[in-house]
């Protein structure tokens, strides 16, 4: 008999909610048969506990060796404290496409019938956190000063991967969000490569442009207009949430960071520590960000067999969390899912 090899991952179940939801989707991966051999590692809060570090060595060393993670959310905390986790994984591992999937999986939501996918770049723009206060008389933060970096080959890599994600994927249209009428040096050099960059797909992929404040209500008021969304890393990180806002909520929005060596896959929210330890968590979006690693190592049956399992889960036999106006419990979804793998 042949067994299939299984391919190394590294699985890092993260703060909060975090333990909860991943619990529930390598239940759900194990009974659709996937692939994956995990290697537990700590990272956020649960790394200062486990090895004095939000990030710690033996995680990183994970990383570099099965160049594939899922991740559950990490607790950053706000103004002091440690950098994000999440950040510092990025630019370790120089994960430069922030892909963000959005698709309407259950009617009477905001929208129907939404299947757009959002690029954001996630290595540049003011992420680069160039910051710093001036003080004047006696305040030290009186002036406020930031500024941003954008490279051509930075821009060159996000936009070629979102025109190839298009071909790949049957996508018919890239749009490329900017602000470059203010902004003409930071956002005007995305969108002079994006116009280069879409004459090699002209045939093949069409593309357009928005403001991106225009994007952000066009969104709103015909969401139906977008395919592919390209867009630099602030723009991104605000448009992504939108989007996840048009189709469910963030308990339904899964996100795959991906690098030339390595690709780490997420649920787009965060830890949720109002809910935390309840046994309510949503785990659809990390779930569905699983799925989104299923396609990256090839495994497109299982991905899409996951993503009928969902659908029949939410759809048919009506099983739903809090967050999605349903009464069942993570461990009541995870049974009914396992039942539809
Ligand atoms: P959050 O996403 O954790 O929670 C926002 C709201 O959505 C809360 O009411 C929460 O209960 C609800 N929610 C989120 N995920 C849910 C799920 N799966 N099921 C049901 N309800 C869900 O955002 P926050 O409260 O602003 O952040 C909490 C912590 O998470 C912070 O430390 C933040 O830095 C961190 N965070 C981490 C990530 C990440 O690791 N990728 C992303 C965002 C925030």
């Amino acid at each position: 008999m042949v067994t299939e090899s299984l391919i190394p991952a590294t699985l890092i179940p993260g703060d909060g909610i975090g333990p909860e939801i991943v619990e529930a989707v390598v239940a759900v991966l194990g009974a659709l048969g996937a692939p994956f051999a995990w290697d537990y590692q700590a990272a956020g809060m649960a790394g200062i506990e486990a090895a004095g570090d939000p990030l710690p060595p033996a995680t990183l060393d994970s990383i570099a060796r099965t160049g594939l993670a899922l991740k559950g959310p990490l607790t950053t905390p706000s103004g002091g404290g440690y950098r994000s986790v999440n950040v510092r994984l990025r630019e370790a591992f120089k994960l430069y496409a922030n892909v963000r999937p959005a698709r309407s999986l259950i009617p009477g939501g905001r929208f129907e019938n939404i299947d757009l996918v959002l690029m954001r770049e996630n290595l540049e723009g003011y992420y680069v956190a160039h910051e710093h206060f001036i003080g004047v008389g006696d305040d030290p933060h009186a002036v406020a000063v930031s500024q941003g970096v954008t490279t051509r080959e930075g821009c060159r890599r996000i936009i070629r991967y979102a025109f190839d994600y298009a071909v790949r994927h049957g996508r018919k249209k890239v749009t490329l969000v900017h602000k470059a009428n203010i902004l003409k040096a930071i956002t005007g050099l995305f969108l002079e490569e994006g116009r280069i960059i879409a004459k090699d797909y002209e045939g093949r992929v069409a593309v357009d442009e928005r403001i991106v404040d225009a994007c952000a209500m066009q969104l709103v008021m015909n969401p139906w207009q977008f395919d592919v969304i390209v867009t630099t890393n602030l723009f991104g990180d605000i448009l992504s949430d939108q989007i996840a806002g048009l189709v469910g909520g963030l308990g339904m929005a899964p996100g795959a960071n991906i690098g030339a060596t390595a690709a780490i896959f997420e649920a787009v929210h965060g830890s949720a520590p109002d809910i935390a330890g309840k046994g309510i968590a949503n785990p659809l979006a990390l779930l569905m960000a699983a799925g989104l690693m299923l396609g990256h190592v090839g495994r497109h049956d299982l991905a899409d067999r996951l993503a009928r399992a969902i659908d029949l889960t939410l759809n048919e036999d009506k099983v739903r969390t809090g967050d999605l106006g349903g009464t069942a419990t993570t461990r009541d979804l995870t049974a009914a899912l396992i039942r539809r793998i």
